[in-house]
């Protein structure tokens, strides 16, 4: 089935509210797996059908879950809000013909997550969190800064607003959501790096980049802000070789100055060159990208640290 058939399959399942949500995932989540080297075909599909059951009223669902054989429990059964995701799986492949199994478990986990997710699975459940129609709550702009960061890291700070959000409903929090954030940190604190003198490698790799000639170069003090790192160095390349050079040139010069080489990420496929150097973050842009993925914008209360008198 074409894209354009679903939608319109779609909307005639949904309110306008809730198929204007849908779009709205679709936009987050492909723009997310194209940042993450994700099959942007397969986000598209999951996010535009992660909420087709949605609609159905609670106890039609629960009576379609029974005869449809799809498992539940006695918190699903107490709280029915939580089976439009088994119930959407389900109706993904029988009435809108996916047969992808990682589309179909990223739908069937967008609301409770589950332990070791796939990048697919960790996008949609984000995305549906962060869309651009959501009405703003506590955490939301942390949250989004970190979807287009660090997966996991997002994942986390993902979880723990949904916990907090059940607490505060009064709801029954699910024992798969807990086992999801259980998981998720200890992945996390196996990969910390112990770090220090911060400003000092972001010296270092400011000086690189402009003796290589990256263009814009900012650098933002984001301490206060994420715990993902104390700064960001930014940079424009205006080529994908270019974009290459920079990064060598800093990683060349870490390694002079005995710092620990940082780990390389691409990001959009040749686009975006990430340089994790533990707390300084390297980002490097081809130029037209920068805008795209707005990260000056989204970090615009960050400081800015003046860096006139560290380059030539
Ligand atoms: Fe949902
Ligand atoms: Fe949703």
């Amino acid at each position: 089935m074409s894209i354009e058939k679903m939608k319109e399959k779609l909307n005639k399942r949904l309110t306008d509210h809730r198929y204007i949500h849908s779009l709205g995932v679709v936009e987050t989540a492909v723009k997310m797996a194209k940042s993450f080297g994700v099959d942007e075909e397969k986000a598209r599909i999951a996010a535009l059908l992660h909420d087709c059951a949605k609609q159905i009223p609670h106890d039609e669902q629960l009576k379609l879950c029974y005869e449809y054989g799809i498992e539940t429990d006695e918190i699903k059964e107490k709280q029915k809000g939580l089976l439009h995701a088994d119930l959407g799986a389900y109706v993904a492949e029988a009435e809108f013909g996916i047969t992808d199994k990682e589309i179909l478990d990223a739908i069937k986990y967008h609301t409770l997550a589950r332990e070791n997710m796939s990048d697919l699975e960790k996008i949609l459940y984000l995305a549906d969190i962060i869309e651009p129609n959501r009405k703003e709550f506590d955490g939301l702009t942390e949250l989004r800064r970190l979807c287009f960061l660090d997966l996991d890291e997002a994942l986390l700070c993902g979880l723990n607003l949904s916990i907090a959000h059940v607490g505060n409903c009064g709801g029954t929090l699910h024992p798969q959501t807990i086992k999801a954030k259980e998981y998720i940190e200890k992945k996390l604190m196996k990969g910390k790096k112990s770090l220090d003198n911060s400003f000092e490698k972001a010296k270092i790799a400011i000086k690189a980049l402009d003796k290589k000639k990256a263009s814009d170069i900012t650098c933002l003090d984001v301490s206060g802000l994420t715990i993902l790192a104390d700064y960001f160095v930014i940079c424009s390349a205006s080529s994908t070789t270019q974009l290459k050079a920079l990064a060598e040139g800093v990683e060349e010069e870490f390694v002079k100055a005995g710092i620990e080489t940082p780990t390389h990420e691409g990001r959009g496929g040749a686009e975006w060159l990430l340089l994790d150097c533990g707390d300084v973050i390297v980002h490097i842009f081809y130029k037209e990208m920068r805008e795209f993925y707005g990260l000056d914008k989204l970090w615009d209360d960050a400081k800015k640290i003046d860096i006139d008198n560290l380059i030539d």
